[in-house]
């Protein structure tokens, strides 16, 4: 195989800082050891998240100049609002400034206390969201999905049998729709096959239940569908993706994924009697419904990357640059969730350093010592982020999986920085035994992992 290439050139420039391991370390002891607390400037690869981190294209930048900034009706939203329906087919559409907000909407209007919402796994603000209405959130993912060794070309995929039984315990009436992630971002960013889409969309069919898709990573998805899925070797993407969205009754979408853009999202739907709901909805908390919470330009820059991101150029080098990542580590002895998916890849931390127990934090150790060794930010995806601490008894209880996940933002990094994340992780995993767990010095009541505080059981050196 040849050496993947970015396809573009790069017009401007950002520049990032070496620093010394010495700074490092001095850097990281200030900041409690948790990488959320350190500056950007002194981070040299980062890959904490792929979340409005990509580069936009000079289209995108010229589309910036041309936003509209009109209160009420502005061009920008049209041609927003017609890039909506041809990427995903939906009849109306409504712009909100992040994927979280177009979640709030949608089950707002949708959703009540007692009802369920299945999917084959919620996100955590999606989960927050439908908790938030005084609704359950029910993950339903195949038992491939949950385990990072096996490999299995599809682990993102909703389990229909387990969905069916739901149906028949809980009633139709108790839930109001059901919901697939695509790709899985909680499980490894591992796609969902378009035989499960369709058998997820007839069951819901038969029972007369919406189906809504989390569209964040929809390009990737379709994309791996071709590469993966008997059928769609030679489908052009865009007709993979709008063979997904065919299924479904609606979307919600964070932009600041596979939208390419820093900011913005929206929710979609067949439904006209609920989209009307919704814009009052709108108005309320994000804005009029031709921006919802957007500038015009935001829009722009929307319109423009939900075109850009189908690209099949685009698309073959971004899965070709994660697979090469995490093949590259695997290769070298690291255990990663297999197969590698669309957008990161995950280290299995429990594996990688079996002789640190799980409430000794390995996921945490493994992020703090990828800093140190390279200047490199990941995320602890494991007992700091999904733990528990008792409030009674103050007894820690370990997450299911102690996973690191590197998320590659858009077109922001090449692959020189891909052979030097090679390098800093294969050279991190020969000196593995010699670093130990971490323990708490400070945690908050709820989502800890943002402000928490550690200290190393060991002298990193
Ligand atoms: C990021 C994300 C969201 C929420 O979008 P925001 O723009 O961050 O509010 C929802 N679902 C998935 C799968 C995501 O990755």
């Amino acid at each position: 195989m040849r050496t993947i290439i970015e396809p573009f050139r790069i017009k401007v420039v950002e520049p990032i800082r070496m620093t010394t391991r010495e700074e490092r370390l001095a850097l990281l002891r200030e900041a409690g050891y948790n990488v959320f607390l350190l500056r950007s400037e002194d981070v040299l690869l980062d890959l904490l998240t792929d979340s409005g981190t990509s580069a936009m294209s000079a289209e995108q930048w010229a589309g910036m100049m041309r936003g509209d900034e009109s209160y009420a009706g502005s061009p920008s939203y049209y041609r927003f609002e017609e890039a909506v329906h041809e990427v995903f087919g939906f009849e109306h559409v409504i712009p909100t400034h992040q994927g979280r907000a177009a979640e709030r909407i949608l089950f707002e209007t949708l959703c009540g206390p007692g009802d369920l919402v299945p999917s084959n796994t919620h996100f955590d603000t999606t989960r927050a969201n439908v908790e938030a209405v005084g609704a359950r959130a029910v993950d339903l993912l195949i038992p491939e999905g949950l385990r990072p060794s096996e490999v299995h070309p599809f682990k993102g995929n909703l389990d229909v049998e387990r969905l069916e039984a739901l149906i028949r315990q809980e009633g139709v009436d108790r839930i109001p729709l059901v919901m697939l992630t695509l790709t899985n971002n909680s499980g490894g960013g591992q796609p969902v096959s378009m035989a499960n889409v369709k058998a997820v969309s007839e069951v819901c069919r038969r029972h007369g239940i919406p189906l809504y898709i989390d569209a964040c990573r929809f390009a990737e998805n379709a994309y791996l569908i071709r590469l993966r899925e008997e059928g769609y070797a030679d489908r052009p993407v865009r007709e993979i993706a709008r063979e997904i969205f065919s299924h479904a009754d609606g979307c919600t979408m964070s932009a600041k994924k596979d939208g390419l853009a820093n900011i913005g999202g929206f929710v979609a739907t067949r439904d006209a009697e609920l989209a009307q709901r919704q814009r009052n909805l709108l108005i309320l908390t994000e804005g009029f419904p031709t921006y919802g919470g957007l500038a015009g330009r935001d829009l722009e820059a929307i319109a423009i990357g939900l075109r850009e991101v189908l690209e099949e150029d685009y698309l073959e080098y971004r899965l070709a640059s994660v697979r090469y990542l995490g093949e590259a580590i695997a290769a070298g002895g690291v255990p990663i969730v297999q197969p590698p998916g669309g957008h990161a890849i995950y280290i299995d931390a429990a594996a990688f350093l079996p002789h640190i127990s799980p409430l000794e934090l390995p996921g945490q150790a493994l992020v703090a010592e990828l800093y140190l060794e390279g200047g490199i930010r990941g995320v602890e995806v494991g007992t700091v982020m999904f733990g528990r601490r008792d409030p009674d008894t103050g007894e820690e209880h370990p997450a299911p999986m102690e996973l690191v996940r590197l998320a590659l933002p858009r077109r922001v990094y090449t692959q020189s920085h891909v052979d030097y994340l090679v390098e800093a992780i294969l050279a991190f995993a020969e000196r593995r035994e010699q670093v130990g767990g971490f323990r708490f010095t400070y945690q908050a009541p709820v989502l800890r992992h943002f402000t928490a505080r550690f200290e190393p059981m060991y002298e990193p050196a």
